[in-house]
């Protein structure tokens, strides 16, 4: 169940920047550091490759990379495998003609991924509302290579879809604000006390709900759009399923012809979908993640 999964039963997650150097470059590298290909739970110096993220492995939960040159030079980003799903789910083709808007960009562990997804081809609009986290985003950025991202100091809901400059925009990544209630140590936080107010208030969840609704709408209105992902670091339906059942009841759905994406092309070998008492939401997928 979710509630059984915990931040030392998580392994320390890294995905190899593809920007710099291949995996099988990566795994040299560790290697020489002293670390080998085996069980990350079994030995504290073994490491896996991922099997269902290109590029990402897994090592032990405690493993330490603050201070590791691959690290500090961007050839590998510490991302969580739940936080690699989005990305890899809306892959966008690598060609220069690919326009992808990612709505909500800080700090910029996805919009990255997406940059080597689509192996620094087309463009990539990195929407950010926040200055702060802006300039977090553009630091990110700079460090992992991402020369065919345009960062924006932008609200995305402020931008006009009908624009011509977004009018060949075919891929949308939304990834905006929410409880954070699915992030490991705050789920630890939630099991020791259910009735957090912080997290579960219900006022609060509503207004998340309501602007995170919003969000998915104002994407469904790019004229050329086809494929928009939307994830969360919650638990709550009230941010997941009956959001998405929102977005996909609106008039922008039926306006635009948006449907569910069957199971079949949404990672189907992950085993762990949505709520099945909220609705079919078979495509959903489940993760906990860390906080770093
Ligand atoms: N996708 C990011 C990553 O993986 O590194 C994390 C995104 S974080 C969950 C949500 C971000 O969206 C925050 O930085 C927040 O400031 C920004 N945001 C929220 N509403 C926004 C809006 N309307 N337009 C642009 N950015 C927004």
């Amino acid at each position: 169940t979710r509630g059984d999964i915990r931040a030392s039963q998580i392994p320390r997650y890294v995905r190899v920047n593809t920007k710099f150097w291949t995996s099988d470059e990566a795994i040299a590298y560790f290697i020489k550091k002293g670390f080998s290909i085996g069980d990350p739970f079994q030995t504290s110096t073994s490491f896996a490759k991922d099997e269902h993220i290109p590029d990402l492995f897994l090592f032990a939960p405690q493993t330490s990379f603050q201070d590791d040159t691959a690290y500090t030079s961007g050839k590998v980003i510490l991302q969580d495998k739940a936080s690699c799903f989005p990305a890899f789910v809306l892959s966008p083709p690598a060609n220069d003609k690919c326009l992808v808007i990612d709505a909500t960009a800080a700090p910029g562990n996805k919009t990255s991924h997406l940059s080597a997804i689509m192996k620094g081809k087309g463009k990539i609009l990195a929407f950010e509302r926040d200055r702060k986290r802006f300039h977090t985003l553009k630091s990110m950025l700079s460090k992992a290579g991402c020369a065919n991202v345009l960062p924006l100091n932008t609200d995305f809901l402020s931008i006009d879809p009908s624009d011509t400059t977004y009018a060949s925009v075919t891929h949308i990544l939304l990834d905006p604000s929410c409880s954070g209630s699915g992030i490991v140590n705050r789920l630890d936080h939630l099991l020791n006390a259910e009735n957090d107010d912080d997290i579960n208030d219900s006022d609060r969840l509503n207004k998340l709900a309501a602007f995170q609704l919003q969000m998915i709408t104002h994407a469904m209105r790019f004229p050329s759009v086809q494929k928009i992902v939307y994830s969360t670091c919650s638990v709550h339906a009230i941010e997941n399923e009956r959001v998405v059942s929102s977005a996909l009841n609106s008039d922008e759905a039926s306006n635009m012809g948006f449907i569910l994406a069957p199971r079949e092309v949404v990672l189907p070998a992950w085993p762990r979908r949505g709520l099945p008492q909220e609705m079919e939401m078979s495509m959903l997928l489940f993760l906990c993640q860390h906080t770093y």
